[in-house]
């Protein structure tokens, strides 16, 4: 079916609406694919609105919202974070007065449902009846979840991005000591495989896939060929590795991403980054993710079935050469060593392979022990730094953290290890582990009395996502 798309020359169905400075993301975003040359940031959290086509808008934000006008209203795929919420639907307000009809979640992240306390009192403000929350059926149960394990949250998340004190500023995490928002929209109907809004004459469907999460969902419009794929692409290396929260789902990614091409997308309207647009566009960037994704897991997989110990599949399963360059595939987020992790996790179980790491001795045990055989502290932390310098840094980080683990409160061995994380976070690219680098540094920095600050969170964000 033909459509019109926003950057043919004709015709222009786009409307009046307030403009900002950025590019245009469509323009942006096939420049960028048909060149192969990044031009960031991809991840723009402008707060502006963009119409993309006559009757289709998107607020981009963290998340975005993007919002399809219906003759009986508004159907916003993502309501973006608790602390963005309010501007997001203040942009949707200066393009159109209509109500919102329903709201969908793509998955339950607080990026992605944060903000639905701001949707609700706009209908409330307006008179108008409530709008319908779908979402696919494991979101409450991950809301529960959110709320057993507040206090664990709070602080992954403070680790996570750049060991900042205030998740808050970001509107990522809920104000106060809430990680999950109070005014955060409970699902009202949920489903297991598929479901079919069906406003004004629109039909969208919602497909169940696991991916980033158990709960996704992507929504599709035949009538115009268009994928709603929330974080089934988000212009970073897919976030199926995170060191620090619950199982990912790579395998059954790739295979979602296979159905939107088998499907016939035409147009890929993401929850972070560039929209999309053009089936050449789509059919290079989805199938690059596949590709990565099915890869990794492959080889996972394979080494596995040999009978290959964690250690030895982290060390051998990389990216394909080809792939490594391309700008909707920067390890700028997660990376794809914690993706093989993940596969491992998801198909192993938690032990490694080795055996002396099956019932553990303490790690300060340990420690103590090799201080003994090396003869003091400081001859460890010499030899890290030494290694540090070399540019043998994974090593140098062990050998500093049996200093410290040896002796808890030497200054020496405090004073290298946070010289040798700073270091190490400066040449790594993701978010994940510069976050979890910067936070052991300034572990230490604490305990040799110094002030220690985070990182701002936006800045920090804004780098990790180009
Ligand atoms: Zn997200």
């Amino acid at each position: 079916m033909a459509v019109a798309y926003a950057h043919d020359p004709e015709p222009d169905t786009r409307q009046e609406h307030p403009v900002g400075t950025s590019p245009d993301p469509v323009e942006l975003s096939s420049r960028i694919i048909d060149t192969g040359t990044a031009e960031p940031p991809h991840n723009r959290v402008t707060g502006e609105l963009t119409q993309v086509d006559e009757d289709i808008a998107v607020v981009e934000s963290f998340s975005h919202c993007w919002v399809i006008r219906t003759d009986e209203g508004l159907v916003c795929f993502d309501t973006s974070g608790a602390g963005s919420g309010t501007a997001v639907v203040e942009a949707i307000r200066a393009w159109t007065d209509d109500p919102f009809h329903s709201l969908v979640y793509t998955h339950g992240h607080l990026d992605h449902v944060g903000g639905s306390g701001a949707f609700m009192a706009d209908a409330l403000n307006r008179g108008e009846p409530r709008p319908m929350v779908l979402a696919h059926e494991a979101v409450p149960a991950r809301f529960e979840r959110y709320r057993t394990t507040n206090g664990w949250n709070m602080v992954i998340n403070q680790r996570q991005f750049g060991g900042v004190r205030k998740p808050v500023a970001m509107g990522i995490g809920g104000s106060g000591r809430k990680f999950l928002p109070e005014d955060v929209a409970e699902p009202d109907t949920t489903f297991r495989d598929t479901l079919t809004i069906e406003a004004g004459d629109r039909s969208i469907e919602l497909h169940h896939a696991r991916g980033e999460t158990d709960d996704h969902a992507w929504g599709w419009d035949g009538s115009n060929l268009t994928a709603y794929t929330g974080d089934f692409m988000s212009w970073v290396f897919p976030n199926a590795g995170n060191p620090q929260k619950v199982q990912r789902y790579p395998i059954e990614w790739a295979a979602a991403l296979r159905q939107m091409l088998a499907i016939g997308a035409e147009r890929v309207f993401p929850a972070h980054g560039l929209p999309i647009v053009g089936r050449q566009r789509v059919e290079l960037v989805l199938g690059d993710l596949a590709e990565a994704l099915e890869h990794l897991s492959g080889r996972t997989l394979e080494l596995m079935n040999e009978g290959a110990t964690l250690d030895t599949i982290i060390h051998e399963v990389s990216v394909p050469e080809h792939l490594r360059d391309r700008p909707w595939l920067a390890p700028q987020y997660d990376e794809p060593e914690f993706v093989v992790r993940n596969v491992y996790r998801q198909f192993g179980g938690w032990w490694d392979g080795n055996a002396a790491n099956l019932k553990p001795a303490p790690e300060s045990a340990l420690a103590a022990e090799v201080v003994a055989l090396a003869g003091s502290v400081e001859t460890l932390t010499d030899r890290a730094l030494e290694l540090a310098e070399a540019g043998e840094i994974r090593l140098a980080c062990h050998l500093v953290e049996m200093a410290v683990a040896a002796e808890p409160h030497h200054e020496g061995a405090h004073r290298a290890r946070a010289n040798i994380y700073w270091q190490r976070r400066k040449v790594t690219r993701s978010l994940m582990s510069k976050g979890i680098f910067a936070a052991a540094a300034r572990e230490s920095e604490a305990e040799l009395g110094e002030k220690v600050v985070g990182d701002p969170l936006g800045e920090s964000l804004g780098k990790a996502l180009g």
